[in-house]
C-alpha cells in the first residue's frame, strides 16, 4: 500500500510534467505558426448596421480598433476575431463621441484588455459618453487625445498616422472633431475620416494634398452628402470605397450624389449592408480583398 503510494507519487508528477511540456511546446509552435501565416496587415471592415467598426491587425498580433459602434453585438463580433489566448487590443481610436462610433466599447472592455484609447478631445457630453469615461477609469484604461503628428507603430512595416485634429477640439462640432487616421503598410494605405464635414475635408486637402492618396477609403459619415466632397475623393484616388451603413437607414445613406462622386473616381464601391464583413489584406504584393 505504502509502496504503491510511493510509485504514484514518484511517477505521476513526472508524467504530468512531461505531458504539460509536450502540450505547451505544441501550443507555442501553433501560436508561432498562426503569427507567421498572418499577412503583414489585415483590415476587417465589420458589418455593424448604421455605425462604424474596423479592426486592424499586424502580423505580430498588434491591433488597432477604429470605432466600435453597434453596441454589444459589435463587441462580440470583434471578440470573435481575436484568438482566445490573446484578447488584447493595443489602441482603440474613438473618432468622435457619437454612440454609433463608441457604444460597443463598454461591453468590449468586459472581455478584452485595451492598452490605450485615443479620443478626439471633443467636449460633447451625453449619457453614452459619461458611461464611457466611467468605464475607462474603472478598467484603468489610459485615454489620450489624438493629435496630428502622432504615429502608432503596429510593426516594422505598418504604421498608423494621426492627421487630424491638429488643435483643441473642445468647442468644435463633435463630427468635425473626428480623428483622421491613415494606416500605411509599405506603399499601401487605408484612410479613415470619421464623420467630418466638407469644411474639414477642404482644410485637409489644402494641408496634406497628395499625402491623402489611399487605396481604401472608408466613406466619410456613412456616405452622407455632408462629407465626401469631389475635391477630397480626387486627392485620395481610392481603388475601393467602403460604406458602413445600415440597410434602409433613416438618413438615406449613402446619398445618391455621393455615390456619383465615388463612382467617378473609378473605385469599386462596397456597402456593409450588402457585403457583410469585408476583409482586406496588405502584403508584399499589394492590397487584396479576401472576403
Ligand atoms: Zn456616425
Amino acid at each position: 500500500m505504502k509502496r504503491g503510494l510511493g510509485i504514484t507519487l514518484n511517477y505521476t508528477p513526472y508524467a504530468f510534467t512531461i505531458a504539460t511540456l509536450v502540450i505547451l511546446n505544441f501550443l507555442v509552435y501553433w501560436v508561432i505558426f498562426i503569427e507567421e501565416s498572418r499577412p503583414d496587415l489585415s483590415v476587417y471592415y465589420l458589418e455593424v448596421g448604421q455605425a462604424d467598426a474596423t479592426l486592424i491587425e499586424a502580423q505580430n498580433g498588434n491591433r488597432i480598433l477604429i470605432d466600435v459602434g453597434g453596441g454589444r453585438a459589435t463587441a462580440d463580433a470583434v471578440i470573435n476575431l481575436l484568438p482566445f489566448y490573446d484578447r488584447n487590443i493595443d489602441v482603440v481610436i474613438i473618432t468622435h463621441p457619437h454612440s454609433d462610433h463608441m457604444d460597443g466599447l463598454v461591453p468590449l472592455l468586459e472581455q478584452v484588455s485595451v492598452g490605450v484609447v485615443l479620443d478626439s478631445g471633443s467636449g460633447h457630453r451625453t449619457g453614452v459618453v459619461e458611461e464611457y469615461l466611467i468605464a475607462l477609469e474603472g478598467y484603468g484604461v489610459k485615454k489620450v487625445y489624438a493629435r496630428r503628428g502622432m504615429v502608432i507603430n503596429l510593426s516594422e512595416v505598418a504604421k498608423a498616422f494621426i492627421l487630424f485634429p491638429d488643435r483643441n477640439t473642445a468647442l468644435l462640432d463633435p463630427d468635425n472633431a473626428s480623428i483622421w487616421v491613415q494606416v500605411k503598410h509599405r506603399d499601401n494605405a487605408f484612410l479613415f475620416t470619421g464623420d467630418s464635414f466638407v469644411a474639414v475635408e477642404r482644410y485637409m486637402v489644402d494641408l496634406d494634398g497628395e499625402r491623402l492618396e489611399s487605396d481604401v477609403f472608408q466613406a466619410g459619415h456613412h456616405g452622407s452628402r455632408t462629407s465626401n466632397s469631389a475635391e477630397l475623393l480626387k486627392m485620395i484616388a481610392p481603388d475601393y470605397v467602403i460604406i458602413s451603413a445600415g440597410e434602409n437607414n433613416r438618413y438615406g445613406h449613402p446619398h445618391d450624389e455621393v455615390m456619383e462622386v465615388f463612382l467617378s473616381t473609378g473605385a469599386e464601391v462596397l456597402k456593409t449592408f450588402e457585403e457583410g464583413n469585408m476583409v482586406f489584406i496588405s502584403d508584399q504584393g499589394g492590397i487584396e480583398r479576401v472576403k
